[in-house]
């Protein structure tokens, strides 16, 4: 089994999060990720120049993952060497009131990726059956009823030409005591504090449900989920390099052919004709 099917859920099996170790790294070693990395990285430039000059295609790459366990990094890594023309990265707080006037995919619906892009989701549709879920933000006939319409809005968008990536990044508890920890002592990281994400913890099982719930019931072939161990950084920076180099080369967009004969192309420049 290649290093990514290993981290794919089982499509049609119960998922368990307590099966997935977030302190796993297949015994590779941190210079070892790194290079990987560095390679992978550079790759996915490539790739997405390709992307984009297909221009047929899109790439959505959903991120979901309990506070501090490196969203906004692995963006930040994972995409160091993409075209900032062809990237868009969308995070989705708490709805404003005007979306939420709007059924819960009308935000999500009109920041998928068009043809050519790459576009990350920070948090994502899967709110809707996680927090709101937990925190009771609506009664459970109304959330029950989302796993069916994320399946069916995912078909829709892969329909229409977007492949779609789904990775939770799995951080054990005690790991994100101790990066919440660093935001309360590193000034750098302090702006990124916030009261509710010690709430959270103390809802860790049941979030760690709602989690698996999401995962198992949303696990389709168009749209996979992969569970990222995430406790070690490197390891999970190669990782999700690895799924996003890896769903690009599957896709393998194609460069245009050059849309005039060279032979008259070169006698109009040296006409000098503009
Ligand atoms: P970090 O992981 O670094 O803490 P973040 O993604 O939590 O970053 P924040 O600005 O801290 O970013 O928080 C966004 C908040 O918005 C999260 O607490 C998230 O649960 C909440 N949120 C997102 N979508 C919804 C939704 N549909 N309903 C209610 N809350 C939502
Ligand atoms: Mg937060």
């Amino acid at each position: 089994m290649d290093v990514i099917t290993q981290f794919r859920a089982q499509a049609g099996k119960k998922v368990r999060l307590a099966d997935w170790d977030p302190d796993e790294t297949l015994g590779m070693d941190r210079a070892d990720a790194e290079a990987r990395l560095q390679d992978n990285a550079q790759a996915i430039g490539k790739l997405q120049h390709r992307l984009f000059a297909e221009g047929k295609r899109s790439l959505l790459v959903v991120l979901q993952a309990m506070d501090a366990a490196g969203k906004d990094s692995t963006v930040r890594h994972v995409l160091r060497d993409v075209n900032p023309q062809g990237v868009l990265v969308t995070s989705f707080k708490k709805p404003t009131s005007h979306e939420l006037a709007h059924d819960f995919l009308w935000r999500i619906h009109r920041r998928t990726p068009r043809k050519g892009h790459i576009r990350v989701f920070n948090r994502s549709q899967y709110e809707d059956v996680l927090v709101v879920r937990v925190e009771n933000i609506v009664p459970e006939e109304v959330w029950e009823k989302r796993y069916q319409a994320i399946n069916d809005f995912e078909r829709t968008i892969s329909e229409s030409g977007t492949r779609i990536i789904k990775i939770y990044l799995n951080i054990s508890k005690d790991r994100q005591r101790e990066k919440l920890m660093r935001r309360l002592t590193d000034p750098d990281r302090a702006w990124k504090f916030d009261a509710s994400d010690f709430k959270k913890r103390e809802q860790w099982p049941a979030y760690m449900e709602a989690y698996e719930d999401a995962i198992t019931r949303c696990n389709t072939d168009e749209a996979p989920w992969f569970i990222v161990p995430t406790n070690k950084k490197w390891f999970r920076l190669y990782v999700i390099s690895q799924i996003i180099r890896d769903a690009l080369e599957e896709m393998d967009p194609q460069l245009p052919p050059l849309k005039i004969d060279p032979a008259v192309a070169m006698r109009l420049l040296e006409d000098g004709v503009d």
